[in-house]
This record gives structure tokens, sequence and C-alpha cells, in this order.
């Protein structure tokens, strides 16, 4: 299959823009970003296990129903004692699964169940064949269809299980002394059902891999700052709630950074656009630098103007960390002929905290923080109020 994505080389350096040029039609991705699918189908196939697992159990007792009607002897037992076994064992999955507290079991169980129903009937046909061998083996097939289709596994784990209920079939059909010919006819049939099964869950992780990484790279592409790679302003407005009430529930104190370039007209009049949009991203990266950690972050608000938001921070470190913002600035010595602050491109920073307690908003924030930069400008630019 082929990804004509050409314009993947327009967008900003992203993982999901990366998988996709470099493709998956061994249908993985790399290391994180795989866990990262798997999560997400987890999540995404939770309501289909449920009804899956729900239709399964209904067709798991009207089959026991058939086993009455068409089977005599002492084999009837048997068959009901298999699917009696079977039936506790998908009410215990069921429960678990439903419960959703033991997420991490949820594809373990998913497996099992698929198992449990393929192995079960292969045990009961093998079984009924001892003194009936007209009785359906067909069954298994829908169980296979079951696994690539209906609850959510991975090709893999959809090969692996139909893989084993077919051994478990041979060997049981071994047992009831099936006729070799009956055998090799049904294993045929089992294993083209198994083909055409297996292509049709191929394609279909196939788009749902593509649709993942599409998505997610639509989301990361809407949520940044295409010159820069930073956050915008919208994801800034957003996570910065989640951020805020994370903040308020451990106790932690907040900081925003507000940075603006100086004399960054002149800048671009005089280098020319082009050369202003390189100092941008030069800037950007010396923020994301700034904003290593997991709830930190940097943003490009618009234009020569930059926000850093900093987490469990106090007053006096957050304007540390701005003046060695600054001081980094000064160091990549970018020349500056036109600005009547300094022969290099500085920034002027305006920093306000949020204390642990304090009820917080980010306008009220982001006014204090614009306040001070404001002072800044005033002062003659180049340096960081607080
Ligand atoms: P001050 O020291 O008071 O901040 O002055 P300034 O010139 O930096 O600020 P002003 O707001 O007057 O000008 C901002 C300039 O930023 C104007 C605009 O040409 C430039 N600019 C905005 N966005 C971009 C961009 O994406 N690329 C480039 N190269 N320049 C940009
Ligand atoms: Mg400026
Ligand atoms: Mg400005």
């Amino acid at each position: 299959m082929s990804l004509p994505h050409a314009w993947l080389d327009d967008v900003c350096p992203s993982p999901y823009a990366d998988q996709l040029a470099l493709g998956f039609r061994l249908l993985r991705f790399v290391r994180p970003l795989e866990l990262e699918y798997r999560s997400h189908r987890l999540d995404d196939s939770f309501e289909l296990k449920r009804i899956a697992l729900s239709v399964a159990l209904l067709l798991w007792l009207a089959f026991a129903a058939l086993d009455f009607s068409l089977v005599q002897g002492p084999q009837v037992a048997w068959m009901l004692g298999v699917r009696l076994a079977v039936f506790v064992f998908l009410l215990i999955c069921a429960g678990l699964i439903v419960q959703r507290r033991y997420v991490h079991l949820l594809q373990p169980l998913s497996l099992s169940c698929i198992l449990a129903l393929g192995v079960g009937a292969a045990l009961v046909v093998g079984i009924a064949h001892r003194s009936d061998p007209a009785y359906p083996y067909e069954g298994l097939l829908l169980v296979s269809m079951a696994a690539y289709f209906l609850v959510g596994l991975r090709l893999s784990e959809a090969l692996f299980c139909s893989a084993l209920i077919l051994l478990v079939y041979v060997g049981a059909e071994w047992l009831a002394d099936l006729p070799a010919s009956r055998l090799t006819n049904n294993v045929l049939f089992l294993l083209f059902g198994n083909l055409i099964g297996a292509v049709g869950c191929y394609l279909l992780e196939f788009k749902s891999r593509e649709h993942f990484l599409i998505s997610r790279l639509m989301r990361s592409l809407a949520e940044h700052d295409s010159l820069t790679g930073l956050h915008n302003r919208r994801s800034f407005n957003r996570q910065f709630e989640r951020v805020l009430r994370q903040a308020q529930r451990a106790q932690q104190s907040l900081a925003l950074l507000l940075c603006d370039i100086d004399h960054f007209k002149a800048y671009n009049d005089r280098y020319g656009h082009q050369a202003g949009d390189k100092v941008l991203q030069r800037v950007g990266t010396l923020l994301q630098d700034a904003a290593r950690r997991p709830l930190d972050m940097a943003v490009r608000l618009g234009g020569e103007e930059f926000a850093v938001l900093l987490y469990d921070i106090g007053e006096s470190e957050a304007r540390q960390r701005a003046e060695a913002l600054c001081a980094n600035l000064a160091k990549l010595d970018i020349r500056h002929e036109r600005s009547a602050t300094a022969s290099m491109l500085t920034m002027s920073i305006g920093v306000a905290c949020l204390q642990p307690g304090g009820g917080g908003e980010l306008a009220q924030l982001y006014e204090r923080a614009d306040r001070a930069l404001y002072e800044a400008k005033a002062f003659g630019r180049n340096q960081v109020v607080a």
C-alpha cells in the first residue's frame, strides 16, 4: 500500500509526520509511538469489546441449546460441560472488562475470551464428531472472524488466536478419528476463511494506524506555531487551565514570563524578513530549552512575542530563569546594528507569579506579566522586571 503524502515535506518536524514518511507496512511504529497507538486503540475499542462480549455470550448460549437438539447420547453431557466452563469464564472476563478498572488487563482479557471461545468450540466439535460426523464445524470460522474484526485485536494477536484454535481443532478431530479426507477438507476451508479474515484485518489495521497518525499530526499542527514549533496561543489558553488546576491541587506555584524581542521591526528592516524568521526560530529554541519539564510550556503568542509558563517555581527563581534567558540570547550574539539598546539582539521580559493557595486566572496573571514587560521596555529594554 502506498502513502502519497507529499505535503509531509512542508510540515514542522513531528514524530507523526516522520512515521507517515517512513511507512508502516509491517504494522509497527517506532517504539514510543507504538505504545501511544496501542493505548489509543485500547480506548477506542472499549465499546466494541463490550458489545462483542455480549453478543458472544448470547451466541454461545444459543449454540448450547442447538447442541441439545442436534446431538444424542453421552457426548451431550461433555459438550455442555465445555460450554458451561467457557460461559463461566466469559462471564468472569466480562465482569472485569466492564468495570474498566483493570485497563492494563483489557487486551489480555479480550485475547483470553477469543481463545476460550475458539478452543471451547473446537473441543465441542471434536466431541460431537465422535458420534455424529455431520455436526457443523463452521462455527470455528465465526470465532476467527470475531478475532479479526470484532474485538479490536491487532492482526498479530488475531493471527495467533486463529492459529491456536486451528491447532486445537486438528487435535480434537484426530482424537475423534475423523476420516483424513474430511479433516483435510475442513482444515482447508478454515484456512481459506482465515486468509480472507487476515487480509481484511491487515487493511483495517493499516487504515486505523494511518488515521491515528494523520489525526495526531493535524492536532499537533493546530496547536503549534509553524515557524518555531512552539505552542501557539490557542493551545496555551487551553493547556493553562489544566496546568493551573494541577498547581492548585498540588499546592504549587506558577510563573509566567512574557518575552518580547527589542527593536525587532528595525531588525527586519535592516536584515530582511527571512533573517528575521531565522532569529524567531533561534529564540524559539532558546525558550523551548527553558521549558523542558512536563508541565512547563513555551509559547509563541504572535509576532515577536513569546511566553514561558513554568511550573513549581518561586518568584526569585523565576526572575533568575528570565535573566538567564536574556543572557543566553546575548550569548548567541546576533548582530543588530539598528538597535538603540545594544549592538546585538536583546529582549525584555515581564515576570508574574501565582502563589499556591491564591486563586488565579490566566487573564490576571497575563495582565501582571504584561505590565511588568511594559515597564521593562520603558526602563530601557534588555532587562527583566518582576
Ligand atoms: P519593541 O522594542 O518596542 O518591542 O519594538 P519592536 O520593533 O520589536 O516591536 P513592534 O511591535 O513595533 O514590531 C514587531 C515587528 O515584528 C513587526 C513585524 O514586522 C515583526 N514580525 C511579526 N511577525 C513576524 C514574523 O513572523 N516574521 C518576521 N520576520 N517578522 C515578524
Ligand atoms: Mg518587540
Ligand atoms: Mg511586540
